[in-house]
């Protein structure tokens, strides 16, 4: 049909790896770089996820992302969010798993084998101390220049605000767990 746009696609001069950073209290940030990672998609690019504190909870991004095969991969770690009620594992051993999380990391920048690299829930796993400042700073200056890098969480560091090319807050207007409205699978999970 005739009066159908012309669809154009823009192509970066200099493209660039960036460093995003999508925080705050609201909810909205690890399905918002789940969103990049579907994006991505699109242009035929490879996205590697690796979620801290997420062993404990299905979540339907798990077997989501399956249906992206072979441009996403995801990996799970941990179990589950340190200090929250309920959760029965010593600090010592979420940070353990957060360590290992940071192996992982490193051998897939040493691969060089995705175009963006999600860390879920990073922000939170520094402040809580089951990574190092300098480690988050390690894997952003370590990463090849073409990477695009997306770290969530709450908290983010001040530092790793100030590295980061874009920085999003997400602030709770309204949440419904507060009319104690249960987690809804797609939404919440
Ligand atoms: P989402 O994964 O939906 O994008 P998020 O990454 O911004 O959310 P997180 O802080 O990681 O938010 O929380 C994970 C999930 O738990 C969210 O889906 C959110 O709806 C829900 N949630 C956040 N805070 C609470 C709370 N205090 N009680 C119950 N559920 C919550
Ligand atoms: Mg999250």
């Amino acid at each position: 049909m005739d009066d159908q746009p012309i669809i154009t696609k823009f192509t970066p001069k200099k493209p660039q790896g960036l460093i995003v950073v999508i925080t705050g209290n609201g909810k909205g940030k690890t399905t918002s770089a789940m969103g990049m990672a579907l994006r991505g998609c699109g242009h035929g690019l490879k996205t590697t996820i690796v979620q801290f504190m997420k062993g404990d909870l299905y979540s339907g991004e798990w077997d989501g992302v399956k249906m992206l095969e072979p441009l996403v991969k995801l990996y799970h770690t941990g179990k589950g969010f340190c200090g929250i009620e309920g959760n029965p594992y010593a600090h010592s051993e979420h940070r353990k798993n957060a360590q290992e999380a940071i192996q992982l990391i490193t051998r897939i920048l040493s691969a060089d084998d995705c175009d963006t690299l999600i860390l879920d829930e990073i922000n939170n796993a520094l402040q809580l101390k089951l990574v190092d400042l300098d480690q988050v700073k390690n894997i952003i200056s370590s990463r090849p220049a073409h990477m695009h890098l997306v770290l969530t969480g709450r908290d983010a560091h001040p530092e790793i605000i100030e590295l980061a090319d874009t920085v999003s807050e997400v602030r709770e207007i309204k949440h419904a767990y507060r009319k104690e409205i249960e987690p809804q699978p797609g939404i919440d999970f």
